[in-house]
């Protein structure tokens, strides 16, 4: 079984339960994109997400993306789909403004009134960069834009401003609304679309209470208050679609390289998402860059990796995670055979806690002696977080019977949960982890611990070798 975990969105192409069930085998976290679905749908998907894991006894978290202010294409005068290069195309932001003379034949509105945030010369792009404009002009409210290349239009697509910056935050109206749904119906992780700052993760965590918090960086904004929303947040999520438009493409992979980074030094898990087989879509096989870029994130040692459209739209989202899981395992491989490993650099990491100390000293001898896991019997997931950041080669079994904590922990690199029987001292807490080892036929472990019904505390180390 792979280390890095895969996140997949929902969507149209997951309709059939033959086609979920493939899709809950290969992956660790469901995505329900906010902007698109609807509550009903959603709650339906839930639940034949909910018995066919049940079914085939593998877990599967839920996460819901709140759109944020992203900013859509509400309607395009007389239906326009197509622009060529060179046309000339209006903006105008208020549907009141419906009955003003159009000045061109295409009048694009937007959800959001950008008129005072849209300069001279700014670029605008239409989806993921799909299409570009460029700005000639403003008055009146309305923007005029120029086309600089040939491509179809859509409502309900994103646009961006590159070359200023738009003073909307999450969480929006909308936002508060879905916020309210997915904190009743036990959503185990909440993605926060166009995050600024921390300020916006505390007013969400105010309504969301235990639910992990992923804050989504797809702006500059975002990049330079990362070191406040890192400290906040449960979860970073490298989100290379808008994050692309927002700092140029030029720029993105610097950018990616400054994120993982950052989380790392933070101990923070860090989600990498957007193309990564987005040939895949429409294809049954993926270019070679991408299996490459692929490759490259787990060299990058990035805990988790995300598909969106290629799940969600794609003709082949089974083939696409099967593709995802093959080049994964083998990077893996490369990276834990001891003949390479001390090509690669290895995670550095300050050691000012004791559970740190503890951790760092359980991955190091779990190395050393080639153990088959480390063993973290957990009540709140702390412990398996501290290991999991240290990356070791050995497997992570956190142990925990709170569905809702193993859910928690679907994102972290190494880790896998599964129930254990309840125990009151150390010592029953050491038989019941030797009943799961020996169930699993595992023989040689080391357990990490704190003291029993005391939380937060990660004091203990023992190896066990069930053989000598
Ligand atoms: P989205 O986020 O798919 O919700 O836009 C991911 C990204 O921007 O990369
Ligand atoms: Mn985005």
């Amino acid at each position: 079984m792979i280390k890095t975990k895969v996140i997949v969105t929902n969507g149209p192409s997951l309709k059939f339960n033959s086609v979920l069930k493939n899709v809950i085998r290969y992956s660790d976290i469901i995505r329900f994109n906010f902007s698109h679905a609807k509550e009903e749908e959603i709650i339906n998907t839930i639940s034949r997400i909910e018995k066919i894991s049940e079914e085939i006894k593998k877990d599967v978290a839920i996460l819901g993306d709140l759109s944020g202010p992203k900013i859509r294409i509400k309607r395009l005068s007389n239906n326009f789909n197509n622009v060529k290069k060179g046309d000339i195309v209006d903006i105008c932001f208020n549907k009141k403004e419906d009955n003003i003379k159009e000045d061109s034949e295409k009048t694009i509105y937007l959800d959001y009134n950008l008129f005072d945030n849209i300069k001279k010369n700014n670029i605008i792009f239409y989806g993921d960069g799909e299409l570009k404009f460029l700005v000639l002009d403003k008055y009146n409210g309305k923007v005029i834009i120029k086309a600089l290349n040939d491509h179809t239009v859509k409502i309900e697509k994103g646009i961006s401003v590159f070359g200023s910056e738009v003073n909307l935050e999450p969480p929006t109206k909308n936002d508060l609304k879905f916020l309210k749904f997915a904190v009743k119906n036990d959503f185990d992780f909440i993605a926060v679309s166009f995050v600024k700052s921390d300020k916006n993760i505390k007013q969400i965590k105010k309504i969301t209470g235990d639910i992990e918090i992923i804050s989504k960086i797809e702006t500059k904004e975002a990049i330079d208050n990362i070191d406040g929303i890192i400290r906040e947040s449960d979860g970073i999520m490298v989100a290379r679609g808008d994050l692309g438009l927002h700092v140029g493409i030029a720029k993105l992979p610097i950018t990616q390289q400054y994120l993982i980074k950052k989380c790392q030094e933070y101990q923070k898990p860090v989600i990498v998402a957007t193309q990564l087989l987005s040939s895949m879509i429409n294809s049954s096989f993926p270019t070679r860059a991408e299996a490459n870029d692929i490759a490259n994130n787990i060299f990058d040692r990035v805990d988790c990796v995300m598909l969106s459209n290629e799940t969600a739209v794609g003709k082949y989202p089974v083939e696409t995670l099967q593709t995802l899981n093959e080049i994964i395992e083998n990077t893996e491989k490369f990276i834990e055979s001891e003949e390479n490993s001390n090509r690669i650099n290895k995670i550095n990491t300050k050691i000012n806690k004791i559970n740190q100390a503890i951790s760092f000293a359980a991955v190091g001898l779990a190395h050393n002696f080639k153990t088959d896991c480390i063993f973290a019997p957990t009540q709140t997931g702390a412990t398996a977080k501290i290991l999991s950041s240290l990356k070791p080669y050995s497997n992570i079994i956190a142990l925990t019977n709170s569905k809702k904590i193993r859910n928690k922990l679907a994102i972290l690199y190494g880790v896998r949960a599964f129930p254990i029987e309840k125990y009151n001292s150390i010592n029953e807490m050491i038989n019941n982890v030797k009943k799961v080892a020996i169930q699993n036929k595992i023989n040689k472990f080391i357990i990490v611990s704190g003291t029993p019904n005391k939380f937060g505390t990660t004091d203990t180390l023992k190896y066990i070798d069930l053989k000598s």
